[in-house]
């Protein structure tokens, strides 16, 4: 029988314990075993973060007239993000839930400044293809075309290809800081060069690294510069809900100054219901996102942070050190950060992920090449000694010939083979209505 609304509710006390056992076969994040989806900064800054959620979480940031409370948090969080990436004075930006709203908001101030600046009306958007699919989907849905170049043997964008793909109908053009996949950092230097050569709106997609290359910087790390300190750079996205440890629906997006950003807002004055104005995607917006972002921000202060960033460098050192000496394992590339991916050219990668799932690990899948994919945090400092044993222990076996236990190997292997990924997409939308069939 389908799943109807109860007749009468339950008390609050036996919700809520429901609620707690659902947990059970969840992915055990709080033990450091995923690598992905958590950025689990301790469990004061947990703590903080629920009770400052908790605290807002009834007022709406659509309305900052109502709510100057929500409005100030806003700015001051936005102002702090601008400072960390070296904007001056003018830059400008708004919170979102998310990397894929701000990446959304940006494409579409791109479109349109293009379409309002430039008269395109065919816009493209030029990108790496270890750029996020956020960009893949704001494309999709802001009628954008968009174009992939490739990239070099060191996992960067091939400039020259971007600089043969430009066209008069580029709106923008993207590199990320850094990517997702490999972790190094795309040439923005450049990039933002050839931008400005060709009058195109540059975007860095920083929603990873924006609130941690800055603390890497200040310890030392050698970085390419990447924020607003390289000119061209228009705008950056940056996750608050990721690396700067806020809760899940909090993100910003700035512009080098107010002008670009004017392009992100919606305002409707015809409307019956008075007038409308909204600075975002959503309409709502979540109070608790934003005053938990500005909480966290300062109870960890600068102080916090580079104590965070230089446990998360340190583990990343040791594993990447690590991988590189288990016989056939490499890590790709020369990742700047806490994010990296590893290959190999004798074991099927796929097949260690199985053995490692077996472990109790959670690592993504990669393709082209296939890898698997570590993204370091705070929690992982006690853990990775255990993980290179496992590591270790598994591609071991693996090289001795005994199988991997049964998991996505094999669907990966199908994938693999697949030359179009396009033909992939009626397989996900069918994964899709799986995962949400009527209960
Ligand atoms: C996570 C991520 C995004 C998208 O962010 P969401 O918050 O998941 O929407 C975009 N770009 C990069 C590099 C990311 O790592």
């Amino acid at each position: 029988m389908a799943k109807t609304l109860p007749q009468s509710g339950k008390p609050s006390s036996a919700v809520l314990s429901e609620l707690k056992a659902f947990h059970a076969d969840d992915a055990k994040w709080k033990d450091g075993r995923t690598f992905s989806l958590v950025y689990n900064a301790g469990d004061e800054v947990s703590q903080l973060l629920k009770d400052a959620y908790g605290e807002f979480i009834a007022e709406n940031g659509l309305s900052p007239v109502a709510f100057p409370s929500l409005r100030r948090m806003e700015c001051e969080v936005v102002s702090m993000a601008a400072g960390l990436m070296h904007g001056d004075g003018d830059v400008a930006g708004t919170m979102t839930s998310g990397g894929t709203e701000s990446i959304m908001m940006a494409v579409k101030a791109a479109r349109d400044h293009g379409r309002k600046e430039r008269g395109i009306t065919a816009p493209e958007l030029l990108v790496p293809p270890s750029i996020h699919p956020a960009f893949d989907k704001a494309a999709h849905y802001f009628g954008v075309k968009i174009v992939h170049a490739k990239l070099a043997p060191d996992f960067r964008v091939d400039l020259a290809e971007v600089e043969r793909l430009l066209t008069p109908n580029t709106v923008m053009l993207v590199g990320s800081a850094p990517p997702y996949p490999h972790g190094v950092i795309d040439p923005i230097t450049e990039l933002a060069a050839l931008a400005t050569k060709h009058g195109v709106w540059m975007h860095v997609d920083a929603c990873l690294g924006g609130f941690f290359l800055p603390f890497a910087e200040k310890l030392g790390r050698p970085l390419p510069p990447w924020d607003f300190r390289v000119p061209g750079v228009v705008s950056i996205s940056a996750d608050l809900h990721k690396y700067g440890y806020a809760a899940k629906g909090a993100s910003v997006v700035l512009y080098r100054n107010a002008g670009f950003r004017r392009h992100q807002f919606f305002t409707w004055g015809g409307w019956n219901g008075g007038l409308y104005a909204s600075p975002s995607f959503c309409g709502t917006r979540p109070g608790g996102a934003i005053a938990a972002a500005w909480a966290v921000m300062h109870h960890l202060g600068e102080a916090g942070y580079l104590e965070r960033a230089k446990s998360v460098l340190a583990s990343t050192d040791a594993m990447k050190r690590g991988i590189n000496t288990i016989p056939g394992l490499h890590v790709l590339g020369e990742p700047h950060v806490g994010v990296f991916a590893f290959g190999s050219n004798t074991l099927n990668v796929y097949e260690l992920g199985d053995a490692m799932d077996a472990r109790g690990w959670k690592l993504d899948r990669q393709m082209d090449p296939p890898a698997l994919h570590c993204m370091v945090t705070p929690a992982h400092a006690a853990v990775k000694d255990v993980f290179l044993k496992d590591l270790a222990e598994c591609a071991g076996a693996l090289s001795q010939g005994h199988p991997a236990p049964e998991g996505s190997a094999v669907m990966y292997g199908m994938v693999g083979a697949i030359g179009d990924r396009s033909q992939v997409n009626e397989f996900l939308l069918d994964f899709l209505d799986g995962l949400f069939e009527r209960v």
